[in-house]
């Protein structure tokens, strides 16, 4: 069983953080409650305990990184030592082997499982989840390849709509990007998304009236509309606000 370690918050505003250094190796023991890490703010420097036992598989963001985001998978754990890394790609079993052969063909990860959140859709839904503004399916492939070097456009765009189908993440339409919900699960009708141009912070608002106007407009002239949200681009209180 592998188990991805996650860049943790040091504060409920923190972002990002710097990797400041590892105190374990690939390929070393873990006990649980072992110091894994030294991540560090400009404010503070936490210690990543490991929450489990087991071996430090591969080490994802190495020593000295800065600007990594809060939840970005650092590290992974498995269970038995030198045991493959059970993450539902190819590449990364490949790219765990301390002497790799050479390059894997890009692998699709997402292309045979069945729909279900994997370690790979997880991942993408993290990297979401930490960002403060909207990201497109090539910023997550980039973000992704450092854990999944084998991924592919298509695994993004797979993993994406998954997420999409779950209520977990919305889609701008109109900059083609992502942004995790803000209520996942929870919408009963249409979804309104306030997008800030000056920051790209997205506020969600579910307004039945808005919902409904719309479809009434739309209707009135034999319009159906299929997209389940409006996208309205503006400027957030912040941004707003005179400085
Ligand atoms: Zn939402
Ligand atoms: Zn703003």
């Amino acid at each position: 069983m592998a188990t991805n370690i996650l860049m943790p918050a040091l504060s409920p505003t923190m972002t990002e953080g710097k990797l400041a250094k590892w105190l374990k190796k690939e390929g070393d023991a873990v006990k649980s409650g072992d110091v894994l890490a030294e991540i560090e703010t400009d404010k503070a420097t936490m210690e990543v305990e490991a929450v489990d036992e087991g071996f430090l598989a591969k080490i994802v963001v190495p020593d000295d990184t800065e600007g990594v985001a809060v939840n970005a998978v650092i590290g992974i754990l498995t269970a038995e030592k030198g045991e493959k890394l059970d993450a539902p790609a190819a590449a990364p079993k490949e790219a765990a082997k301390p002497a790799a052969a050479p390059e894997p063909a890009a692998a699709e990860p997402a292309a045979e499982l069945p729909a279900q959140m994997t370690d790979l859709r997880r991942t993408v839904l993290s990297f979401l989840l930490s960002a403060d503004r909207p990201m497109t399916a090539y910023q997550l492939l980039d973000r992704l390849r450092a854990v999944w070097p084998g991924a592919a456009p298509p695994t993004v765009y797979r993993s994406l709509e998954f997420l999409r189908e779950q209520g977990l993440i919305h889609k701008l339409e109109l900059s083609n990007a992502f942004v995790a919900c803000t209520e996942p699960g929870h919408h009963t009708s249409s979804v309104q998304l306030l997008v800030c141009q000056n920051c790209g912070q997205v506020t969600e608002l579910e307004d039945e009236a808005i919902a409904e106007a719309v479809l009434k407009a739309a209707g009135a002239v034999g319009f159906q509309p299929s997209v389940r949200h409006v996208e309205i681009d503006g400027l957030c209180a912040e941004c707003a606000a005179p400085s």
